[in-house]
This record gives C-alpha cells, sequence and structure tokens, in this order.
C-alpha cells in the first residue's frame, strides 16, 4: 500500500495523500473532512474494526454543526434522543441548576445523545458513499509503530509488521494513549488520576420518574453525583452512572475489574439510603453486561500538537492531543472541532499552493494557528467544567487537593454561546485573509 506524492516546488502539496493513524470517531471524521476539501486519505487502525467502547455519547450544536458539513448530521438525528438541558437537582428533588446542551432557535441544533456505535457506522457508511469513496482508504489490523524521517520527500513511518509508508502528512487521531504522540513527546506518559466512570443502562420505566422529571439529570448528594441520561430514541432506556475512586492497576488489574462487574453494581448500590428513591429504583435491577468502566486517563497541556522535527509534518489531535475530563461531556465535541478545522486549513492552504496566483500560506502558520485557535477553546471547555464541578461536587470534594475552592475560580453563570456558536469557516477566512493581506 505504498504512497505516491508530489511536491510543488520545495513544498510538499498536501493535497496529496494524507495518513490518518486511528478509526475512532476523530479519524473517521477528519477523513470526511478532508475529502470534503478535495484532499485523499488512508486511515490506518490497529484493530480489525473501529474502536467501539460501547455507551451513547452527546453531541453539542458545535460539534453537530460540524457532522452536518461531514453529511452525518440528519442520518444520526433521527437515531438519537434530542434533548435541551442537563438538570442538577438535590436529593430531595429541588431544581438546583440548569445547563443548556442545545437549543434549536438559538443554537440551530438541540442536544443529540446517540449510541457511539451509531456515530461510528454512519461516519462509516458516509466514508463509503459515492462522494467519498474515491478519496478514503481504509487499512484495518494495520498498527502505527513509529516515524522514521520528515523530509521533503515527505513523512515516512512504520506499520508494526515493519512495512514502510510515505505520506505527505502523518495525522494522530490515535487516542489518549497515542503512539504518534511518542513522535513530538517521547518521554511522555498518561496519568490515571484515580478515578473511574461506572455506569450502567436500564429501562427507563425502572426508575418511576414522577411526571414532568426532566432527564437528562445529575442528581446531587453528600456522597457524590448520581447521573441519569436516556438512550435510544425514544428515552426507553437510560445510562446510569456515578463515579468513584480507584487505585492505579496494569492492564492485567484493569482486566480483573473488568471481569467482575457485579462489584461495580455493588458500587451503584451503595449508600443509596444517601440518594432519592428513583436512584434505588434505578440500581434495583442491573444487567452484569450492561456495566462500563471509564477509567479517567490526562494528559499534561501539551505546547504543540504539530512536530517541530524535520519538516513539521507530523500533527496529532482529539484526544491524543487533549485529553478532556468528561464534565461538560466536550471530549468527543471538542475532538469533532479539532478535525473540522483542521481540513479547512489543509484544504485552504492547499488552494494556495495549487493557484500560483494567490499568496502563498505556509503550511507552518497556519497550523500554528489551528492549534492556537483550538487550544483556547478547549481551555476554555476546561474552565466550563471547573464551573460545572462547582456546583456538581460535594463541598468535601471541593476541599480535597484538587480543589477549585480556597482561590479557586468563582462560580459564574454559564456562558455558552461561545461554545456552541462558532462559525469555523469565518475564522479561517479571516486568518488566511490577514496572512495573506
Ligand atoms: C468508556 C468511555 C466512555 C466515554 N464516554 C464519553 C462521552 O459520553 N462523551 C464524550 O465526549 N467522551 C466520552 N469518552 C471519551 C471519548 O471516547 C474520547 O474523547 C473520544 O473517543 C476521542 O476520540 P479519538 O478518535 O480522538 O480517539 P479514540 O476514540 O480513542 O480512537 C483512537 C483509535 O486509534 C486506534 N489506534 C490506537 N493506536 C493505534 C496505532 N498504533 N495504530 C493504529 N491505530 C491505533 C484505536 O484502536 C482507536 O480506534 C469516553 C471514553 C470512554 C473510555
Amino acid at each position: 500500500m505504498g504512497h505516491s506524492h508530489s511536491t510543488s516546488g520545495t513544498q510538499p502539496n498536501v493535497a496529496s495523500k494524507v495518513a490518518i493513524i486511528g478509526a475512532g470517531l476523530s479519524g473517521l471524521a477528519l477523513s470526511l473532512a478532508l475529502s470534503l476539501q478535495g484532499i485523499e486519505s488512508t486511515i490506518y487502525e490497529s484493530r480489525d474494526s473501529p474502536l467501539n467502547i460501547g455507551g451513547a455519547v452527546m453531541l453539542s450544536p458545535n460539534a453537530l454543526k460540524v457532522l452536518e458539513a461531514l453529511g452525518v448530521f440528519s442520518r444520526i438525528e433521527r437515531r438519537g434522543y434530542k434533548f435541551e438541558y442537563l438538570d442538577f437537582r438535590d436529593t430531595v428533588g429541588n431544581l438546583t441548576e440548569r445547563y443548556e446542551f442545545g437549543n434549536q432557535a438559538k443554537y440551530g441544533y438541540t442536544g443529540l445523545r446517540v449510541f457511539r456505535t451509531v456515530l461510528i457506522e454512519e461516519l462509516l457508511h458516509a466514508t463509503q458513499s459515492h462522494q467519498h469513496c474515491h478519496k478514503i482508504h481504509l487499512a484495518f489490523s494495520a498498527k502505527f509503530a513509529r516515524v522514521i524521517s520528515d523530509g521533503h520527500e515527505g513523512v515516512t513511518w512504520e506499520l508494526a509488521d515493519g512495512t514502510r509508508q510515505t505520506s505527505t502528512l502523518l495525522i494522530g487521531a490515535d487516542g489518549i494513549h497515542s503512539t504518534v504522540r511518542r513522535y513530538i513527546y517521547p518521554d511522555l506518559e498518561t496519568t490515571f488520576i484515580g478515578q473511574a466512570g461506572i455506569t450502567a443502562a436500564v429501562p427507563t420505566e425502572q426508575l418511576k420518574l414522577p411526571a414532568d422529571y426532566y432527564i437528562p439529570v445529575t442528581i446531587t448528594s453528600p456522597v457524590g453525583a448520581f447521573v441519569i441520561a436516556p438512550q435510544e430514541p425514544d428515552g426507553s432506556r437510560v445510562l446510569i452512572g456515578r463515579q468513584r475512586r480507584m487505585p492505579a492497576t496494569d492492564r492485567a488489574g484493569w482486566d480483573e475489574i473488568h471481569a467482575h462487574p457485579e462489584r461495580q453494581i455493588e458500587f451503584m448500590r451503595s449508600d443509596g439510603d444517601q440518594f432519592p428513591e428513583i436512584v434505588r429504583n434505578a440500581t434495583s435491577t442491573i444487567q452484569p453486561d450492561s456495566i462500563n468502566i471509564w477509567p479517567f486517563f490526562i494528559v499534561p497541556k501539551l505546547d504543540s500538537w504539530v512536530s517541530d522535527k524535520g519538516n513539521g509534518r507530523v500533527i496529532i489531535l482529539g484526544d491524543a492531543a487533549h485529553a478532556i475530563p468528561p464534565t461538560a461531556g466536550q471530549g468527543i465535541n471538542q475532538a469533532f472541532e479539532d478535525v473540522y478545522m483542521l481540513a479547512l486549513i489543509l484544504g485552504r492552504t492547499k488552494d494556495a499552493y495549487e493557484d500560483a496566483s494567490k499568496t502563498t500560506v505556509p503550511l507552518e502558520s497556519s497550523l500554528k494557528f489551528w492549534q492556537q485557535y483550538r487550544q483556547s477553546r478547549v481551555d476554555k471547555v476546561l474552565d466550563l467544567n471547573k464551573q460545572i464541578d462547582l456546583r456538581r461536587l460535594s463541598a468535601k470534594d471541593l476541599e480535597g487537593p484538587s480543589s477549585y475552592g480556597g482561590g479557586g475560580p468563582e462560580r459564574r453563570e454559564f456562558d455558552l454561546d461561545w461554545l456552541y456558536r462558532p462559525d469555523f469557516a469565518v475564522v479561517i477566512d479571516q486568518f488566511m485573509s490577514s496572512v495573506s493581506a
């Protein structure tokens, strides 16, 4: 599967083949976004099919706008559950806060909760559609191992089986434990923060919700929060979830934890007297195979999502570049933003190379702009996470070592316009005209 590549003067032409490592949500979406820009790509995925870690995810207007541009929105819309708020309630049922997750009139989209498998299926379907099939190639059971060199001829890199490839750009969409990232940060390790989200799926009727009880909801209590979020387009099932402390362990330890879902069911039921009846109903019957464990790993804030070695043609995005804690539900949504903006940048840069009458906008400065712009939004999401934690965590947790109290941020009204109303194409246009002015 060797790659050809073309050059334009001394600059590699970014319109030629791009290698994407990882067929997760970021990698699949990126191939579509590049195809729309006329850029051909090949995705290399180490597994024999895209990673599906189960459960449903929440998509907010900023990501839905991207998925609409990729032609996927109308297909997932009818397969997901629409909602507008995440409610916060106390143990006696009082509504303490409403956090907006979407609003048709204000942002053009409601929030959408959709199974990850549905999202993967629809992204994959789109890659094989007539519009994209000549521009997107998928290679499964193809594990990226390392970069060999990054010179004017392109990036040469190796698969685990020793096969070498050369591509114009190498983009790591290979998740939080990214191997591509090692080229940029050889010594960086992810850190397990000692917390995991434990979730299960149960029939909604089991909860015996009072009439007019809005879900999704987070019920806060002195022993932590309990989350209830609808699944299926008709909301007939719900995800239920709690967060728990867990000691760091090795792969065998995680296997052991996964092999005993009954321990997680026991945890879900623990301290039932501290929660309202809805929670006790929710945890009364849990099927062990519906248990999902999400250990929270973090990567430190990275100075660079683009290599500064060689020709600077190795890029990381999505979880590989910034693993965002789950609080505001923005992990996947921010990954879609990375992808879409990068494709716009590469598309505009390609135009500049292809049309000699246009002023050439260097790829380096465009990528730098991309990272700065994206990082500034990720930083604002991290700040939003803190604002949510100030409402969600118990007073005890807020006093802990990772405290936001005592000198931490003040509680503010939620401001979400910046998050849900971005116009990525305008931002890129403005940047392009500022550098070519
Ligand atoms: C249990 C669980 C539940 C979650 N729930 C939510 C949620 O509700 N909302 C939310 O926003 N986020 C959620 N997240 C986080 C979310 O899954 C990530 O933000 C998102 O998947 C990031 O997408 P990605 O494509 O960047 O990486 P990933 O989804 O991790 O995809 C990376 C892909 O790269 C492949 N790969 C890795 N290494 C190589 C290699 N060397 N060669 C080739 N391929 C490779 C992997 O097999 C995988 O397919 C959850 C995470 C977990 C674990």
